[in-house]
């Protein structure tokens, strides 16, 4: 697909907003998770947000933590209780039991210059479809379906995703929207709409299946409540923890830290090679928040 002339591209710095991008490089931070006490910062991080005063929090050499001067904790003990920003997580809020289908729309990418929209489109659309066939393979509780007509959906088993194009100041090349509660069925739904802005994602990044799928199957994660398992934000080439609101919350039987699954989809920061498929960690994840009811292929 060729350039468009009056904006030129740029390589894709791939930043994170409100948790809910793709990020492929930028990714600024090397930690080295395998050393447990190396992570003390981090640690003393988590234990603030479960509520200890990290001045009052001692890490001894051997693993030992000491919190308000006479409160011992293994560093296993301590993560758990202040929680990991490395594991699969979700937010608070879950698609309802009810939904069954996930419409999801393309749409006309009306902010994508006219001459490259239909290109765009196309790439999108393929995206999309395999990005889909991943996520039926799973054999959630619900499916997704292509489906770009306007089919109303006034019916509680049914939602609905539109895929739009836009913009946002600092750039990011898609971002989601986490599940909420939908006003006349007082069920909650995946987040209504992934955007994704063609001024970021670069020529290679569009015509490499691989990172298309990834894409949309990482997006599709976040609108059903599926966190980063690396919890980074990069926005506007800031690292930053992208923090817990919207709800933190360990999917059971998930790895987490310090034995965190790197090989997620549902990483800010993929490893390069990127892959697009299900890590186990994955598979457990979704399998667990979203189990088959009945009748579930697609
Ligand atoms: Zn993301």
């Amino acid at each position: 697909m060729p350039q468009p002339a009056s904006q030129p591209r740029h390589q894709s710095v791939l930043l994170g907003v409100f948790a809910l991008c793709l990020g492929t490089t930028g990714c600024g931070r090397t930690t080295d998770h395998s050393s447990a006490v190396g992570d003390k910062d981090e640690l003393l991080d988590s234990l603030q947000r479960a509520g200890y005063s990290p001045e009052h929090v001692q890490v001894f050499s051997d693993g030992t933590v000491l919190a308000e001067g006479d409160i011992a904790m293994s560093l296993d003990e301590a993560e758990a209780h202040g929680g990991s920003r490395f594991r699969h997580a979700r937010t608070d809020l879950t698609v309802s039991d009810s939904i069954r289908q996930i419409y999801v729309s393309v749409g006309d990418m009306t902010s994508v210059p006219e001459e490259f929209r239909p290109d765009f489109r196309d790439y999108v659309v393929e995206g999309v479809r395999t990005a889909l066939e991943e996520w039926n393979d799973l054999y959630l509780q619900f499916v997704f379906v292509r489906k770009d007509s306007d089919t109303p959906q006034d019916n509680d088993r049914i939602a609905r995703i539109y895929i739009d194009s836009g913009t946002l100041a600092c750039g990011v090349d898609a971002w989601a929207r986490w599940p909420r509660v939908d006003e006349v069925t007082g069920k909650t739904i995946p987040g209504p709409r992934i955007t994704l802005d063609f001024n970021q994602i670069d020529e290679d990044e569009m015509e490499d299946a691989d990172w298309m799928k990834r894409l949309f199957m990482h997006e599709f994660g976040h609108t059903v409540g599926i966190r980063h398992v690396d919890r980074h934000r990069h926005t506007c080439e800031e690292d930053k923890d992208e923090g817990i609101g919207a709800g933190w919350n360990h999917i059971d039987g998930t790895p987490q830290y310090p034995n965190y699954d790197q090989d997620s989809v549902m990483t800010a920061c993929p490893r390069d090679p990127l892959v697009a498929r299900w890590s186990d960690g994955d598979k457990m994840a979704l399998g667990n928040l979203y189990p088959c009811i009945t009748n579930c292929s697609p």
